[in-house]
């Protein structure tokens, strides 16, 4: 080692006494050694982006399905774009949609695992190790360049039709600059960054791998990147190669905004002599806007948002399978030969992602989360709901705390062998006349069905006749039995074959009763809906519509006159 580059690295980093080998020591190889370990390295700058949950998705599916291990880093060196309460944030997102890691940080200050801390603002000592570790062997060099004069550098490359653009070879002032001089501004109390010395300096073409885009041939990094910033901490990029080094990751599956830093990144594993892990770039989540696709908006998606699909009660499994479709769009097929294994037995293959972008469709989601809904108990349906509610619609939540039993029937209505509901907050809008106390007041007779010939007869008849101990098949005898006397098919094949003999058929009955009970022209079962309802409300609802009926009659009369 050079005695002069040893002053400087002291001169840069004085508080810093330990050296490398400490922390490969500290930090030596995992025990098991061989697995694949992945991470989740996110920024507590906001809340999380469903392309966030959908890499940390890859990243643990791919990991604990082999066995291996998955672990959780916050990437907090930018401090000024640091939120408060950013990893809770974090921590509760991970935990709702069930993405559970072996090590990282559980809480705003706790951690478990044994390589951590697991937030890298406090790791700035073992970041500082490193960077000084490069000053000694003449690799890196502090960098006393102001804002004014990385822009008159750049400004003379644009105007020389300069090849290179950037803090770089010739360019780079302080990269040649003597250890002595270094020494003695740092004395004068100098500001300046710490900088690698890229071993590039001109055009060189390079090979870099990516498991999902193959190997990639691209121009190699010729700048000088800042690897410790002003404040002392480091860049996302010094700071990531330290930490997948040391936490031993094998695969760095992220997002592919950063593919076009690796080249650099590959750069600095090796000036550091660290095995480079192999890297999985996978591509942003797009949605159609009109004819073209464009990136998922934080600002203009609300699907963007991760807490979207949970305030909105899409089921958690639903969320996951659609996002394992997006992965690996092999998992339908595999879904529909394992209907009933869990997705976390589906293993995903890095290489059969998508490299032009998956293509994100709510509609599709909506589909996936029907029949995911379809194939659970009732109870199943019962205790999501009870949850979901609780932080999200605090009065159906009431509603089904004062009756659970009551609305564990209701269940049964709108779920046996249906699969209307995509999501929970759809349960009270859908089936409002199942849970609405006030519904009576809110029915209309502005259907055109509310128009048909005996309409008000036909209620009126049915009130009568109606007993609440019949059974279903009693029950529609009656039903028929008016249609019948108000010349009403009974058999909806006789009704085609001779229209124009009949003033409708027990379809056109049935949906009459159907608007009186629920103001819609389609719903589950009346007669369950009937049972559930009770005698009382369900007879007032269709005395109600008697009166509405009667009151348009009126009204068109009064019109005519
Ligand atoms: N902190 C980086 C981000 O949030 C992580 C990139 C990586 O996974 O290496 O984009």
């Amino acid at each position: 080692m050079d005695n002069k580059y040893k002053k400087l690295a002291d001169a840069v980093f004085p508080d810093i006494h330990k050296s490398i080998d400490y922390y490969e020591k500290l930090y030596a190889p995992r025990a098991s050694k061989g697995k694949v370990v992945t991470r989740f390295a996110p920024s507590p700058t906001g809340y999380m982006h469903i392309g966030g949950l959908y890499v940390s998705l890859i990243n643990q599916s791919f990991a604990q399905k082999q066995g291996g291990t998955f672990y959780l880093r916050i990437e907090d060196t930018d401090q000024s774009r640091i939120l408060e309460n950013g990893v809770t944030e974090i921590i509760n997102t991970l935990n709702n949609f069930d993405i559970q890691f072996d090590e990282g940080p559980i809480s705003e200050t706790e951690d478990i695992g044994i390589y951590g801390p697991y937030r890298q603002s406090d790791r700035k000592e073992i970041y500082q190790t490193y960077a000084k570790h490069l000053i000694k062997q003449g690799k890196a060099y502090p960098c006393f360049c102001s804002k004014e004069d990385l822009e008159k550098i750049r400004e003379e490359q644009i105007s020389s039709n300069s090849s290179i653009i950037g803090y770089s070879g010739k360019y780079a002032k302080c990269r040649d600059m003597s250890p002595d001089e270094a020494i003695k501004r740092i004395a004068n109390g100098e500001k300046f960054v710490v900088r690698m010395k890229s071993p590039v300096t001109g055009m060189n073409r390079v090979v870099v791998k990516d498991i999902v885009r193959g190997e990639i041939s691209t121009e190699d990094n010729y700048i000088d990147t800042v690897i410790i910033k002003g404040d002392g901490l480091p860049t996302y990029h010094f700071a990531h190669i330290i930490d997948d080094h040391l936490m031993h990751t094998t695969h760095v599956i992220r997002a592919d905004e950063w593919i076009a830093s690796l080249p650099m990144h590959v750069q600095m594993f090796k000036m550091l002599g660290f095995e480079v892990p192999q890297y999985a770039h996978v591509c942003a989540i797009l949605k159609m806007d009109g004819d073209s696709k464009r990136k998922l908006s934080k600002r203009k998606d609300p699907e963007a948002r991760v807490g979207f699909y949970f305030e909105q009660g899409y089921p958690v499994v639903a969320v996951k399978e659609y996002l394992l479709n997006l992965i690996n769009s092999r998992f339908e097929t595999w879904r529909e030969q394992n209907p009933t294994t869990s997705y976390k037995d589906f293993e995903i293959k890095l290489n059969e992602m998508s490299k032009s972008g998956a293509l994100f469709d709510l509609a599709k989601l909506s589909n996936v989360s029907k029949k995911i809904i379809k194939s659970m108990t009732d109870e199943e349906v019962m205790s999501q709901v009870f949850n979901w509610s609780k932080t999200n619609s605090p009065q159906f939540y009431e509603y089904i705390q004062s009756n659970p039993e009551k609305f564990l029937q209701s269940i049964t209505i709108w779920h046996k062998n249906r699969m209307d509901i995509a999501k929970w907050n759809e349960i009270e809008t859908q089936f409002s006349y199942l849970y609405d106390c006030d519904f009576k007041n809110k029915l209309n007779a502005d259907n055109e069905l509310c128009d048909m010939p005996y309409y008000e007869e036909i209620l009126t008849e049915y009130l009568k006749s109606y007993d609440s101990k019949d059974d279903s098949t009693m029950w529609f005898e009656k039903v028929k039995a008016i249609a019948n006397k108000y010349n009403y098919a009974v058999k909806t094949k006789e009704y085609k074959q001779n229209p124009e003999k009949y003033n409708g058929s027990i379809v056109d009955v049935s949906t009459m009763l159907r608007l009186a009970l629920t103001g819609k022209k389609d719903s589950p079962d009346i007669y369950q809906i009937s049972q559930y309802l009770g005698e009382d409300e369900s007879l007032g609802r269709v005395e109600k519509m008697i009166s509405l009926v009667k009151k348009k009659d009126r009204d068109k009369i009064e019109c005519v006159i």
